[in-house]
Protein backbone atom coordinates (compact mmCIF):
# COMPACT_ATOMS: atom_id res chain seq x y z
CA UNK A 1 0.00 0.00 0.00
CA UNK A 2 1.58 3.59 -0.68
CA UNK A 3 2.52 5.90 1.39
CA UNK A 4 -0.13 8.98 0.78
CA UNK A 5 -3.36 11.07 1.32
CA UNK A 6 -5.79 9.99 -1.44
CA UNK A 7 -8.60 12.57 -0.65
CA UNK A 8 -11.73 10.12 -0.05
CA UNK A 9 -14.14 12.83 -0.95
CA UNK A 10 -12.84 13.41 -4.22
CA UNK A 11 -10.43 10.21 -4.98
CA UNK A 12 -7.58 12.64 -6.15
CA UNK A 13 -4.24 11.34 -4.92
CA UNK A 14 -2.95 14.93 -3.14
CA UNK A 15 0.49 13.90 -2.04
CA UNK A 16 2.67 11.31 -1.47
CA UNK A 17 5.34 9.97 0.67
CA UNK A 18 8.61 7.78 -0.15
CA UNK A 19 8.71 4.91 2.56
CA UNK A 20 11.86 5.44 5.11
CA UNK A 21 14.66 2.69 4.04
CA UNK A 22 16.44 0.31 6.61
CA UNK A 23 19.28 3.09 7.17
CA UNK A 24 16.81 5.79 8.15
CA UNK A 25 14.54 3.51 10.20
CA UNK A 26 17.88 1.82 11.96
CA UNK A 27 18.57 6.10 13.28
CA UNK A 28 15.07 5.94 14.72
CA UNK A 29 15.47 3.30 16.54
CA UNK A 30 19.16 4.29 18.00
CA UNK A 31 17.79 7.83 18.87
CA UNK A 32 14.50 5.86 20.45
CA UNK A 33 17.12 3.89 22.96
CA UNK A 34 18.85 6.50 23.15
CA UNK A 35 16.05 9.07 24.50
CA UNK A 36 14.43 6.22 26.74
CA UNK A 37 17.98 6.08 28.54
CA UNK A 38 17.41 9.76 29.73
CA UNK A 39 13.64 9.90 29.65
CA UNK A 40 13.08 6.89 32.10
CA UNK A 41 14.49 8.96 34.75
CA UNK A 42 12.59 12.28 34.40
CA UNK A 43 10.07 13.28 37.13
CA UNK A 44 5.82 13.38 36.33
CA UNK A 45 6.20 17.23 36.83
CA UNK A 46 8.78 17.31 33.66
CA UNK A 47 6.59 15.15 31.57
CA UNK A 48 3.55 16.40 32.60
CA UNK A 49 4.72 19.86 31.45
CA UNK A 50 5.45 18.46 28.00
CA UNK A 51 2.28 17.00 28.04
CA UNK A 52 0.29 20.23 28.83
CA UNK A 53 2.38 21.81 26.11
CA UNK A 54 1.48 19.06 23.50
CA UNK A 55 -2.19 19.67 24.39
CA UNK A 56 -1.51 23.61 24.13
CA UNK A 57 -0.52 23.13 20.85
CA UNK A 58 -2.76 21.04 19.81
CA UNK A 59 -5.53 23.13 20.59
CA UNK A 60 -4.47 26.15 18.97
CA UNK A 61 -3.65 24.15 15.86
CA UNK A 62 -7.19 22.06 16.09
CA UNK A 63 -8.55 23.76 13.02
CA UNK A 64 -5.52 23.00 10.54
CA UNK A 65 -5.42 19.47 11.84
CA UNK A 66 -8.88 19.06 11.35
CA UNK A 67 -8.21 19.84 7.92
CA UNK A 68 -5.79 17.58 7.32
CA UNK A 69 -7.88 14.49 9.09
CA UNK A 70 -10.87 15.25 6.83
CA UNK A 71 -8.37 15.27 3.35
CA UNK A 72 -6.75 11.66 4.32
CA UNK A 73 -9.66 9.46 5.25
CA UNK A 74 -12.95 11.69 5.40
CA UNK A 75 -15.14 12.48 8.53
CA UNK A 76 -16.81 15.68 8.74
CA UNK A 77 -14.56 18.73 9.47
CA UNK A 78 -17.11 18.90 12.80
CA UNK A 79 -15.77 15.53 13.88
CA UNK A 80 -12.48 16.03 13.53
CA UNK A 81 -12.33 19.16 15.71
CA UNK A 82 -14.33 17.10 18.39
CA UNK A 83 -11.84 14.43 17.96
CA UNK A 84 -8.79 17.05 18.29
CA UNK A 85 -10.42 18.36 21.30
CA UNK A 86 -10.91 15.04 23.04
CA UNK A 87 -6.96 14.12 22.25
CA UNK A 88 -6.31 17.16 24.56
CA UNK A 89 -8.16 16.26 27.23
CA UNK A 90 -6.85 13.59 27.31
CA UNK A 91 -3.20 14.54 27.35
CA UNK A 92 -4.17 17.30 30.21
CA UNK A 93 -5.84 14.13 32.19
CA UNK A 94 -2.94 12.21 31.96
CA UNK A 95 -0.77 15.17 32.98
CA UNK A 96 -3.24 15.65 36.24
CA UNK A 97 -3.44 11.62 36.90
CA UNK A 98 -0.16 9.59 36.19
CA UNK A 99 1.76 10.62 39.38
CA UNK A 100 -1.07 9.60 41.64
CA UNK A 101 -2.04 6.23 39.06
CA UNK A 102 1.53 5.34 38.98
CA UNK A 103 2.05 5.95 42.99
CA UNK A 104 4.10 3.48 45.18
CA UNK A 105 1.60 0.61 46.05
CA UNK A 106 1.99 -1.15 49.98
CA UNK A 107 1.11 -4.53 50.82
CA UNK A 108 -0.67 -5.15 53.70
CA UNK A 109 1.35 -5.19 57.19
CA UNK A 110 0.02 -8.80 57.60
CA UNK A 111 1.54 -9.88 54.06
CA UNK A 112 4.99 -8.01 54.41
CA UNK A 113 5.79 -9.75 58.38
CA UNK A 114 4.21 -13.16 56.36
CA UNK A 115 7.07 -12.63 53.70
CA UNK A 116 9.33 -12.23 56.02
CA UNK A 117 10.37 -8.67 55.15
CA UNK A 118 10.33 -5.43 57.14
CA UNK A 119 8.95 -3.00 54.41
CA UNK A 120 7.81 -3.87 50.69
CA UNK A 121 6.45 -1.48 48.09
CA UNK A 122 5.28 -2.03 44.48
CA UNK A 123 7.29 0.87 42.60
CA UNK A 124 6.27 1.10 38.39
CA UNK A 125 8.69 1.45 35.93
CA UNK A 126 8.84 2.27 32.12
CA UNK A 127 9.51 -0.93 29.86
CA UNK A 128 10.89 1.25 27.67
CA UNK A 129 10.44 1.50 23.78
CA UNK A 130 6.56 0.67 22.58
CA UNK A 131 6.24 0.23 18.78
CA UNK A 132 2.30 1.83 18.08
CA UNK A 133 0.88 0.48 15.41
CA UNK A 134 -2.56 2.78 14.46
CA UNK A 135 -5.46 2.67 12.30
CA UNK A 136 -6.64 5.78 10.00
CA UNK A 137 -10.55 6.30 11.82
CA UNK A 138 -9.63 8.27 14.93
CA UNK A 139 -5.88 8.98 13.20
CA UNK A 140 -4.94 11.38 16.09
CA UNK A 141 -7.18 9.57 18.47
CA UNK A 142 -6.07 6.14 18.41
CA UNK A 143 -2.32 7.59 18.70
CA UNK A 144 -2.62 9.73 21.59
CA UNK A 145 -4.97 7.29 23.85
CA UNK A 146 -1.88 5.48 23.19
CA UNK A 147 1.25 8.00 23.63
CA UNK A 148 -0.04 9.93 26.69
CA UNK A 149 -0.35 7.26 29.52
CA UNK A 150 2.72 5.72 27.94
CA UNK A 151 4.45 8.82 27.27
CA UNK A 152 2.88 9.74 31.28
CA UNK A 153 4.79 6.20 32.12
CA UNK A 154 8.31 7.53 31.25
CA UNK A 155 7.99 5.27 27.91
CA UNK A 156 9.07 6.46 24.54
CA UNK A 157 7.03 5.74 21.30
CA UNK A 158 7.34 4.71 17.73
CA UNK A 159 4.44 5.13 15.84
CA UNK A 160 3.80 3.49 12.90
CA UNK A 161 0.63 4.54 11.74
CA UNK A 162 -1.67 3.60 8.56
CA UNK A 163 -0.17 4.36 5.04
CA UNK A 164 -3.44 6.38 4.53
CA UNK A 165 -2.76 9.21 7.25
CA UNK A 166 0.66 10.32 6.51
CA UNK A 167 0.30 13.69 7.18
CA UNK A 168 -1.89 13.30 10.16
CA UNK A 169 1.33 10.62 11.27
CA UNK A 170 4.00 13.52 10.46
CA UNK A 171 1.94 16.15 12.10
CA UNK A 172 2.11 13.84 15.62
CA UNK A 173 5.77 13.15 15.68
CA UNK A 174 6.37 17.20 15.16
CA UNK A 175 3.65 17.99 18.06
CA UNK A 176 5.21 15.90 20.56
CA UNK A 177 8.96 17.29 19.49
CA UNK A 178 7.62 21.30 19.55
CA UNK A 179 6.18 19.93 23.12
CA UNK A 180 9.67 20.01 24.05
CA UNK A 181 10.38 16.07 24.52
CA UNK A 182 14.03 14.92 23.21
CA UNK A 183 13.68 13.84 19.49
CA UNK A 184 13.74 10.64 20.46
CA UNK A 185 11.33 10.01 22.86
CA UNK A 186 8.04 10.22 20.26
CA UNK A 187 8.56 9.86 16.72
CA UNK A 188 6.85 8.64 13.01
CA UNK A 189 8.44 6.00 11.21
CA UNK A 190 7.24 6.23 7.27
CA UNK A 191 6.79 2.89 6.74
CA UNK A 192 4.77 -0.50 5.01
CA UNK A 193 3.25 -2.60 6.82
CA UNK A 194 5.98 -5.05 5.07
CA UNK A 195 8.67 -3.49 7.45
CA UNK A 196 6.64 -3.43 11.22
CA UNK A 197 8.01 -7.19 11.85
CA UNK A 198 12.03 -5.99 11.52
CA UNK A 199 11.10 -3.04 13.68
CA UNK A 200 9.36 -5.19 16.44
CA UNK A 201 11.84 -8.15 16.70
CA UNK A 202 14.62 -5.51 17.18
CA UNK A 203 16.00 -5.91 20.51
CA UNK A 204 15.87 -2.26 21.36
CA UNK A 205 11.76 -2.36 20.75
CA UNK A 206 10.24 -3.77 24.32
CA UNK A 207 6.55 -4.09 23.12
CA UNK A 208 3.99 -3.03 21.12
CA UNK A 209 -0.01 -1.62 21.14
CA UNK A 210 -1.67 -2.35 17.92
CA UNK A 211 -4.97 -0.61 17.33
CA UNK A 212 -6.88 -2.53 14.28
CA UNK A 213 -8.36 -5.27 12.24
CA UNK A 214 -7.87 -9.11 13.15
CA UNK A 215 -4.91 -9.95 10.67
CA UNK A 216 -2.94 -6.94 11.84
CA UNK A 217 -3.50 -8.35 15.09
CA UNK A 218 -2.48 -11.90 14.57
CA UNK A 219 0.36 -10.67 12.72
CA UNK A 220 1.97 -8.17 15.58
CA UNK A 221 1.02 -10.81 18.15
CA UNK A 222 2.34 -13.96 16.03
CA UNK A 223 5.88 -11.92 16.18
CA UNK A 224 5.54 -10.86 18.93
CA UNK A 225 4.90 -14.06 21.02
CA UNK A 226 8.36 -15.44 18.88
CA UNK A 227 10.17 -12.17 20.76
CA UNK A 228 8.09 -12.67 23.98
CA UNK A 229 7.35 -9.21 24.09
CA UNK A 230 4.23 -7.77 25.68
CA UNK A 231 1.11 -6.64 23.38
CA UNK A 232 -1.80 -4.82 23.75
CA UNK A 233 -4.62 -5.59 20.91
CA UNK A 234 -7.20 -3.03 20.39
CA UNK A 235 -9.32 -5.10 17.15
CA UNK A 236 -12.51 -5.34 15.59
CA UNK A 237 -16.07 -5.13 16.81
CA UNK A 238 -19.70 -5.50 15.88
CA UNK A 239 -21.25 -4.26 18.99
CA UNK A 240 -25.12 -4.96 20.17
CA UNK A 241 -27.23 -2.39 20.20
CA UNK A 242 -30.31 -4.11 22.27
CA UNK A 243 -34.23 -2.31 22.66
CA UNK A 244 -36.00 -3.31 25.47
CA UNK A 245 -39.85 -2.89 25.86
CA UNK A 246 -39.31 -0.79 28.55
CA UNK A 247 -36.86 1.77 26.31
CA UNK A 248 -37.60 5.01 25.38
CA UNK A 249 -37.73 4.15 21.92
CA UNK A 250 -37.87 7.40 20.45
CA UNK A 251 -34.48 8.24 22.53
CA UNK A 252 -32.77 5.02 21.50
CA UNK A 253 -33.64 5.71 17.69
CA UNK A 254 -32.23 9.09 17.75
CA UNK A 255 -29.09 7.63 19.51
CA UNK A 256 -29.28 4.44 17.15
CA UNK A 257 -28.34 6.53 14.10
CA UNK A 258 -25.28 8.28 15.80
CA UNK A 259 -24.45 5.10 17.11
CA UNK A 260 -24.22 3.42 13.68
CA UNK A 261 -23.14 6.07 11.51
CA UNK A 262 -20.21 8.15 13.33
CA UNK A 263 -17.48 8.71 11.42
CA UNK A 264 -19.64 6.75 8.11
CA UNK A 265 -19.81 4.13 10.39
CA UNK A 266 -16.11 3.15 10.45
CA UNK A 267 -15.31 3.15 13.92
CA UNK A 268 -14.70 -0.36 16.32
CA UNK A 269 -17.05 0.70 18.95
CA UNK A 270 -20.43 1.71 17.02
CA UNK A 271 -23.02 -0.10 17.35
CA UNK A 272 -23.81 -2.10 14.33
CA UNK A 273 -25.99 -4.80 14.93
CA UNK A 274 -29.20 -3.60 16.11
CA UNK A 275 -31.64 -6.33 18.80
CA UNK A 276 -34.81 -5.24 19.24
CA UNK A 277 -37.54 -7.19 21.67
CA UNK A 278 -40.59 -7.77 19.11
CA UNK A 279 -42.62 -5.67 21.51
CA UNK A 280 -41.24 -2.46 20.03
CA UNK A 281 -39.48 -3.97 16.81
CA UNK A 282 -41.76 -2.54 14.13
CA UNK A 283 -41.91 1.02 16.29
CA UNK A 284 -37.88 0.71 16.11
CA UNK A 285 -37.29 -0.53 12.64
CA UNK A 286 -39.52 2.13 10.86
CA UNK A 287 -38.50 5.46 13.05
CA UNK A 288 -34.43 4.00 12.58
CA UNK A 289 -35.15 3.49 8.83
CA UNK A 290 -36.39 6.99 7.88
CA UNK A 291 -34.22 8.61 10.66
CA UNK A 292 -31.22 7.14 8.27
CA UNK A 293 -32.14 7.67 5.09
CA UNK A 294 -32.77 11.34 6.40
CA UNK A 295 -29.09 11.91 7.08
CA UNK A 296 -27.11 14.26 4.73
CA UNK A 297 -24.32 12.27 2.91
CA UNK A 298 -21.75 14.65 1.14
CA UNK A 299 -18.75 16.76 1.49
CA UNK A 300 -17.19 16.51 4.87
CA UNK A 301 -15.56 19.76 4.55
CA UNK A 302 -18.92 21.10 4.32
CA UNK A 303 -21.26 22.43 7.70
CA UNK A 304 -23.66 19.86 7.74
CA UNK A 305 -22.58 16.95 6.37
CA UNK A 306 -24.12 13.88 8.56
CA UNK A 307 -22.23 11.12 6.45
CA UNK A 308 -18.92 11.79 4.85
CA UNK A 309 -17.16 9.14 2.13
CA UNK A 310 -15.77 5.80 3.29
CA UNK A 311 -11.87 6.29 3.47
CA UNK A 312 -11.09 3.98 1.03
CA UNK A 313 -12.50 2.54 -2.45
CA UNK A 314 -11.01 -0.77 -0.91
CA UNK A 315 -13.35 -0.09 1.78
CA UNK A 316 -16.34 0.62 -0.06
CA UNK A 317 -16.07 -2.21 -2.05
CA UNK A 318 -15.56 -4.86 1.04
CA UNK A 319 -18.76 -3.33 2.48
CA UNK A 320 -20.80 -3.36 -1.06
CA UNK A 321 -20.00 -7.15 -1.62
CA UNK A 322 -21.50 -7.80 2.30
CA UNK A 323 -24.59 -6.14 1.50
CA UNK A 324 -24.87 -7.71 -1.78
CA UNK A 325 -24.30 -11.28 -0.62
CA UNK A 326 -26.96 -10.40 2.13
CA UNK A 327 -29.40 -9.25 -0.06
CA UNK A 328 -28.77 -12.04 -2.10
CA UNK A 329 -29.24 -14.61 0.43
CA UNK A 330 -32.70 -12.61 1.52
CA UNK A 331 -32.04 -9.54 3.11
CA UNK A 332 -34.56 -6.83 3.54
CA UNK A 333 -33.45 -3.47 2.20
CA UNK A 334 -35.25 -0.56 4.26
CA UNK A 335 -33.02 1.63 2.74
CA UNK A 336 -30.26 2.78 1.13
CA UNK A 337 -28.08 -0.10 -0.10
CA UNK A 338 -26.13 1.30 -2.98
CA UNK A 339 -24.06 4.34 -3.72
CA UNK A 340 -25.86 7.57 -3.37
CA UNK A 341 -27.06 9.77 -6.56
CA UNK A 342 -27.02 12.83 -7.27
CA UNK A 343 -23.88 14.17 -5.55
CA UNK A 344 -21.38 17.27 -6.73
CA UNK A 345 -19.53 16.88 -10.09
CA UNK A 346 -16.47 17.33 -8.15
CA UNK A 347 -17.67 14.28 -5.25
CA UNK A 348 -18.11 11.64 -7.91
CA UNK A 349 -14.71 9.60 -7.89
CA UNK A 350 -15.45 9.73 -3.84
CA UNK A 351 -15.74 6.95 -1.48
CA UNK A 352 -19.56 7.31 -0.48
CA UNK A 353 -22.04 4.81 0.24
CA UNK A 354 -25.79 5.60 1.97
CA UNK A 355 -26.53 4.95 5.28
CA UNK A 356 -28.39 1.62 5.03
CA UNK A 357 -30.55 -0.41 7.26
CA UNK A 358 -30.88 -4.67 6.63
CA UNK A 359 -33.17 -6.81 7.94
CA UNK A 360 -34.10 -10.57 7.72
CA UNK A 361 -30.44 -11.82 8.99
CA UNK A 362 -29.77 -14.94 8.83
CA UNK A 363 -26.31 -17.28 9.94
CA UNK A 364 -25.48 -18.19 6.50
CA UNK A 365 -25.35 -14.15 5.33
CA UNK A 366 -21.38 -13.00 5.77
CA UNK A 367 -23.04 -9.51 7.11
CA UNK A 368 -23.91 -12.12 10.39
CA UNK A 369 -20.41 -12.63 11.11
CA UNK A 370 -18.19 -10.04 10.14
CA UNK A 371 -17.46 -6.27 11.12
CA UNK A 372 -19.65 -4.11 8.74
CA UNK A 373 -17.23 -1.05 9.10
CA UNK A 374 -19.90 1.72 6.94
CA UNK A 375 -22.78 2.90 7.80
CA UNK A 376 -24.90 -0.38 7.29
CA UNK A 377 -27.14 -1.41 10.07
CA UNK A 378 -28.01 -4.98 10.75
CA UNK A 379 -31.88 -5.17 12.34
CA UNK A 380 -32.53 -8.36 14.38
CA UNK A 381 -36.32 -9.17 15.93
CA UNK A 382 -36.09 -11.12 19.58
CA UNK A 383 -38.97 -12.60 21.91
CA UNK A 384 -37.18 -11.97 24.63
CA UNK A 385 -34.52 -11.44 27.17
CA UNK A 386 -32.91 -14.77 26.64
CA UNK A 387 -32.78 -14.62 23.17
CA UNK A 388 -32.03 -10.74 23.12
CA UNK A 389 -28.27 -11.72 25.78
CA UNK A 390 -28.25 -15.16 23.08
CA UNK A 391 -28.08 -12.56 19.75
CA UNK A 392 -25.57 -9.92 21.16
CA UNK A 393 -23.42 -12.54 22.35
CA UNK A 394 -23.16 -14.63 18.66
CA UNK A 395 -20.14 -13.12 17.44
CA UNK A 396 -17.05 -14.00 17.71
CA UNK A 397 -16.54 -10.14 18.78
CA UNK A 398 -16.55 -8.47 22.76
CA UNK A 399 -15.63 -4.69 22.18
CA UNK A 400 -18.38 -3.37 23.78
CA UNK A 401 -22.25 -3.16 23.83
CA UNK A 402 -25.14 -0.45 24.21
CA UNK A 403 -28.72 -1.45 25.98
CA UNK A 404 -31.68 0.40 26.24
CA UNK A 405 -34.48 -0.51 28.96
CA UNK A 406 -35.52 0.88 32.58
CA UNK A 407 -35.90 -2.66 33.61
CA UNK A 408 -33.27 -3.22 36.65
CA UNK A 409 -34.16 -7.10 35.97
CA UNK A 410 -32.85 -6.39 32.49
CA UNK A 411 -29.80 -4.53 34.06
CA UNK A 412 -28.20 -7.28 35.97
CA UNK A 413 -28.62 -9.80 33.25
CA UNK A 414 -27.10 -8.04 30.48
CA UNK A 415 -24.23 -6.99 32.83
CA UNK A 416 -23.90 -10.02 34.09
CA UNK A 417 -24.10 -11.87 30.55
CA UNK A 418 -22.47 -9.77 27.67
CA UNK A 419 -18.99 -10.85 26.51
CA UNK A 420 -18.08 -7.78 26.28
CA UNK A 421 -15.32 -4.61 27.35
CA UNK A 422 -18.28 -2.46 28.17
CA UNK A 423 -21.65 -2.35 28.53
CA UNK A 424 -23.46 1.15 28.19
CA UNK A 425 -27.21 1.58 29.21
CA UNK A 426 -29.58 4.16 27.83
CA UNK A 427 -26.87 5.81 25.59
CA UNK A 428 -24.15 4.76 23.18
CA UNK A 429 -20.54 3.43 23.83
CA UNK A 430 -17.82 6.10 23.97
CA UNK A 431 -14.51 6.16 25.58
CA UNK A 432 -13.32 8.55 28.51
CA UNK A 433 -10.03 8.73 29.71
CA UNK A 434 -10.97 8.02 32.98
CA UNK A 435 -12.39 4.51 32.04
CA UNK A 436 -10.61 1.23 30.89
CA UNK A 437 -11.24 0.41 27.00
CA UNK A 438 -10.49 -2.99 25.36
CA UNK A 439 -12.46 -6.37 24.42
CA UNK A 440 -12.72 -9.52 25.02
CA UNK A 441 -12.67 -12.38 22.03
CA UNK A 442 -11.79 -11.39 18.91
CA UNK A 443 -11.74 -8.05 19.66
CA UNK A 444 -8.32 -7.92 21.31
CA UNK A 445 -7.21 -7.67 25.05
CA UNK A 446 -5.46 -5.23 27.36
CA UNK A 447 -6.95 -1.95 28.44
CA UNK A 448 -6.05 1.23 27.15
CA UNK A 449 -6.83 4.41 29.01
CA UNK A 450 -7.86 4.89 32.80
CA UNK A 451 -5.03 3.33 35.43
CA UNK A 452 -5.68 -0.11 33.17
CA UNK A 453 -3.96 1.79 30.04
CA UNK A 454 -1.06 3.41 31.57
CA UNK A 455 0.04 -0.09 33.53
CA UNK A 456 0.28 -2.16 30.53
CA UNK A 457 3.31 -0.97 29.56
CA UNK A 458 4.90 -0.46 33.00
CA UNK A 459 7.11 -3.20 35.04
CA UNK A 460 5.10 -3.54 38.39
CA UNK A 461 8.48 -4.20 40.63
CA UNK A 462 8.56 -5.68 44.20
CA UNK A 463 11.01 -3.78 46.16
CA UNK A 464 11.49 -6.00 48.98
CA UNK A 465 13.43 -4.90 52.42
CA UNK A 466 15.19 -7.55 55.02
CA UNK A 467 16.02 -5.47 57.66
P1 LIG B 1 -5.58 -2.59 9.46
O1 LIG B 1 -5.54 -2.86 8.02
O2 LIG B 1 -5.34 -3.69 10.40
O3 LIG B 1 -4.51 -1.41 9.71
C1 LIG B 1 -4.20 -0.94 11.00
C2 LIG B 1 -2.70 -0.71 11.08
O4 LIG B 1 -2.03 -1.97 11.01
C3 LIG B 1 -2.14 0.11 9.94
O5 LIG B 1 -1.10 0.92 10.44
C4 LIG B 1 -1.62 -0.94 8.98
O6 LIG B 1 -0.61 -0.45 8.13
C5 LIG B 1 -1.08 -1.96 9.94
N1 LIG B 1 -1.02 -3.32 9.42
C6 LIG B 1 -1.92 -3.94 8.61
N2 LIG B 1 -1.54 -5.21 8.38
C7 LIG B 1 -0.38 -5.40 9.07
C8 LIG B 1 0.51 -6.51 9.21
N3 LIG B 1 0.27 -7.68 8.64
N4 LIG B 1 1.60 -6.34 9.99
C9 LIG B 1 1.84 -5.17 10.59
N5 LIG B 1 1.05 -4.09 10.48
C10 LIG B 1 -0.06 -4.20 9.74
O7 LIG B 1 -6.92 -1.96 9.94
P2 LIG B 1 -7.84 -0.93 9.18
O8 LIG B 1 -8.65 -1.68 8.22
O9 LIG B 1 -7.03 0.22 8.69
O10 LIG B 1 -8.70 -0.40 10.43
C11 LIG B 1 -9.94 -0.88 10.68
C12 LIG B 1 -9.93 -1.96 11.74
O11 LIG B 1 -9.42 -1.45 12.97
C13 LIG B 1 -11.34 -2.42 12.05
O12 LIG B 1 -11.38 -3.80 12.22
C14 LIG B 1 -11.64 -1.70 13.35
O13 LIG B 1 -12.67 -2.27 14.10
C15 LIG B 1 -10.33 -1.74 14.02
N6 LIG B 1 -10.26 -0.73 15.07
C16 LIG B 1 -10.27 -1.13 16.37
C17 LIG B 1 -10.26 -0.20 17.39
C18 LIG B 1 -10.28 -0.61 18.85
O14 LIG B 1 -10.03 0.24 19.70
N7 LIG B 1 -10.57 -1.86 19.18
C19 LIG B 1 -10.25 1.15 17.08
C20 LIG B 1 -10.24 1.52 15.74
C21 LIG B 1 -10.24 0.56 14.74
P3 LIG B 1 -0.95 -0.06 6.59
O15 LIG B 1 -1.92 1.05 6.63
O16 LIG B 1 0.37 0.33 6.05
O17 LIG B 1 -1.51 -1.30 5.96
Amino acid sequence: MPIATVNPATGETERTFEPQGAEEVEECLARAAAAFERYRTTSFTERAAHLRRAAALLEEETDAVARTITAEMGKPLAAARAEAGKCVKTMRWYADHAAELLADEYPADDDVRDSGASRVRVHYRPVGVVLAVMPWNFPLWQVVRFAAPALMAGNVGLLKHASNVPQTALYLGDLFRRAGLDEGCFQTLLIGSGAVEGVLRDPRVAAATLTGSEGAGRAIASVAGDEIKKTVLELGGSDPFVVMPSADVEAATRTAVTARVQNAGQSCIAAKRFIVHTEVYDAFLERFSARMADLTVGDPMAEGTDVGPLSSARGRADLEELVEDAVRRGAVTHCGGQRPKGLDQRLSEGFFYEPTVLSGITPEMRIHAEETFGPVATVYRVADLDEAVSVANDTSFGLSSNVWTRDDGDVQRFVRDLQAGGVFFNGMTASHPAFPFGGVKRSGYGRELAGHGIKEFCNATTVWFGA
